[in-house]
Parts: structure tokens; sequence; C-alpha cells
């Protein structure tokens, strides 16, 4: 029977709303698989008749629960994903039938063999690399054992033609995204980072793919309708790009701040970003053959060598018209904070360009620390 969790009645109303909505869904028949990164091959899950959802945590929820149980040393995004999921807190977890996850970072892979004592998680085995003849191979490999084991595990067979489909729909979705996030490419940006970066989040709570591409349509033409031509009187507003971790769980540190402080984040250069939704999946090949190459496209900083990624930063600077770089390292993020000291180097004395390091969690306890060194960068730039 499908059911409310027992600590529902303590919950916000905004939440209250996610688990009354799922659970329609649910009763409706919908089938629903968590995922927590940009390397699932989503079509897998859309070829099976299910929807995806995001479970990464972007708040301090669930981070004293986790905490309890995972050392407090580890990165807020895998404690703030895992105490949501043991609390019963985040209706998208508690309704899904089961998690479709991939050997990432450490913390995520060691945390989704506790999530696996909960829900059902299969854990895809991404190759630590992109180059070589065997990555393309065994991910190629591990994308067709994974939709076997979707399709045995909803009782449905996920055909070639199902799998065509889901692609070709998904990439309608990414071009979607595409065309929003390039609204920012005017100058001046019409609309802010803070306001684009919600209007991605907000097509998590759509179920259906019309119904995203519909929202995401009437936003960007929203956002195009107030584009005005820049007055050279007024004050320029420097044009920021963000890098570095997953932002969603500091939007409102960093995206809000900055773009109080008087400039704007024109771009998010992250895995969820223009750079990877612009590689769409080829239709005209095997479709396991091109989810493969696809998603082994994504620039991480898991994967190395990451050179892909200084060379999308590149284009992506360039096309965006960027004067400055915030980049963003979660607490206990290894693989990012390595990283930087080579983004640093690559954007000063390659680009030329300014470049603030931020290291944060998701609490607001640093949020004047940040607000004043973000001050004084943007002194610097302006
Ligand atoms: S940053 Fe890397 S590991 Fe994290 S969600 Fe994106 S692709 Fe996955
Ligand atoms: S931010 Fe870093 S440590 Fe945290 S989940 Fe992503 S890759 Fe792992």
């Amino acid at each position: 029977m499908i059911k409310l969790p027992d600590n529902f009645e303590t919950f916000d109303e905004k939440r209250k709303k996610g688990f009354i909505s799922l659970m329609e869904e649910k009763q409706k028949g919908k089938k629903i698989v968590g995922t927590f990164c940009t390397y699932t091959p989503v079509e897998l899950i859309l070829a099976a008749g299910a929807v995806s959802v995001s479970l990464c945590g972007n708040s301090e929820l669930g981070i004293p629960e986790a905490e309890a149980i995972l050392p407090k040393t580890l990165c807020p995004l895998i404690k703030s994903s895992f105490g949501l999921a043991i609390s019963d807190k985040c209706p998208y977890f508690y309704f899904s039938d089961m998690i479709l996850a991939e050997t990432t970072c450490d913390g995520k892979k060691k945390m989704y063999e506790l999530l696996n004592e909960i829900k059902p998680v299969h854990v895809m085995h991404l190759p630590q690399g992109q180059n070589g003849p065997l990555a393309i191979l065994s991910w190629k490999e591990q994308i067709k054992q994974t939709a076997k084991y979707i399709g045995d595990f909803f009782n449905t067979e996920i055909t070639e033609e199902k799998l065509h489909n889901a692609i070709v729909e998904r990439n309608r979705i990414r071009k979607a995204i595409l065309k929003a996030y390039e609204v920012t490419k005017l100058v001046p940006s019409p609309v802010s980072g803070y306001e684009l970066s919600s209007v991605i989040e907000a097509t998590d709570f759509h179920f259906t793919d019309d119904d995203i591409v519909e929202y995401l349509e009437s936003k960007t033409n929203e956002f195009l309708s107030k584009y005005k031509p820049r007055d050279y009187n007024e004050k320029h507003r420097p044009r920021l790009m963000l890098t570095g971790c997953p932002h969603t769980g500091v939007r409102d540190k960093i995206i809000k701040k900055v773009e109080d402080l008087g400039a704007d984040i024109v771009v998010i250069d992250s895995c969820a970003g223009p750079r990877t939704q612009r590689i769409l999946v080829d239709e005209t090949k095997d479709p396991y053959e091109a989810l493969a190459e696809k998603y082994l496209k994504i620039n991480c900083s898991v994967m190395t060598p990451n050179d892909g990624r200084f060379e999308d930063m590149k284009s992506i600077i360039e096309e965006y018209k960027v004067d400055g770089v915030v980049e963003m390292v979660l607490f206990a993020c290894h693989t990012f904070a390595i990283e930087a000291h080579k983004t640093k180097k690559f954007i000063t004395e390659k680009l030329g360009l300014p470049y603030i390091r931020i290291d944060t969690d998701f609490s607001s306890s640093d949020s004047a620390q940040i607000q004043t060194r973000l001050e004084a960068f943007l002194e610097m730039i302006s």
C-alpha cells in the first residue's frame, strides 16, 4: 500500500506538498527511479516506462541524522543526500522504487552501500578515465547490463526501439534546457543567474517530458522578452562564471550574494550546465554505443585526467563573455579541491582572468566571511 511517512505531520507545507504530489503520481502507477549524478544514463529509466528524480541533497536538512552514521568530515552533498534518505524527509527518495548510481567519488560510492540497506541500489561501474579503448567498451557493457537489471526490476523489456525513443525525448529536453541557458549570452543578461538556476531546478517538479519542455520554452520566451540592449551610461555589471562542485546547496550563499553585490553569474560551469547539455546522444547509431559515448564525454573531476573540463571552460568563457571566475569547492570534496590548483592556473595564467576560490558547505556560518571576500573580488574587477 502507498502511504505517507510516519513523520509527515512534522514537515512544513512545501515539503508536505512535495510528498502528496509524489504520492499521487505513485497512485497513478508511476514507477520512480532515484539518481544522484549526471553520469546516469536516464534514457534507460525512461525506456523502462519510469521517471527519474534527482536525489542530491542541497541543504542542511538531514545532515545531523547523517552525521550519526557518516563521518562529520564528509562532503555536505553526500551527508545531506544520505540524511534526507534515512530520515524519510525526501519525498523523492521515499517514493523511489530503486536507486541508480555510479562509482564516482569515494564518499558517494561507499554511501550507496549503506543506502542499499534501505532500498535497492544498482551501482554502475563508471571508468575512472575517459581515454583508452577499454573505457568506452566497459562503460557500454555497464549500460547494457543496467538495461537488463532495470528491465527485470520493473518486469519489462528495454528494447532498442524503446531506448531510441527515450534518446530522442531526452535530447529534446537537453535542447530546451540549453536554449534557456543561452539566454544569458545576451549582454546585459535579461535574467539573473539565481532566477535561471531556480527555473532549471524546478524542472525536477515536472513529471512528463512535454511539461518540462513547455515550462522551459515559456520561461525562455519570458526572459527574452525582457532583454534591453545595453545602456552605455549605466555601470557595467561584471559577468562571472561559477565553476567547481555542484552548486544547488549554496545558491543563496554564492549566486544570490554575488548578484546582490552587483555582478551577474552568467554561466554555471557544472556537470549539469550548458557544457553537458550541448552534448546530445547520437540518434542515428546503436543506442548503447551512442549512450556510452555521450555520458563518457561528461567532464568531472572524478575522472583522471580531466583535461576536457579546461577546453570546455575556455569555450564557455568566450561564448558567455565572462569577465571573471568564481570557483566553489565543497568541504571534503578532494577531487575538485585538488583540481582547483589547475583551474586557478588555467584561468589566471592562460586566460588572464580574475579568479576567486571559495571553500564552503551548506551552513550559513561562513556567509559574512564569504561576503567580505566577494566584495573585495568584485571591487578588484569592476
Ligand atoms: S560533479 Fe561529477 S560526480 Fe558530482 S554529480 Fe556531477 S558528474 Fe556526478
Ligand atoms: S561534491 Fe565532490 S565529494 Fe561531494 S559528491 Fe560531488 S564529487 Fe563527491
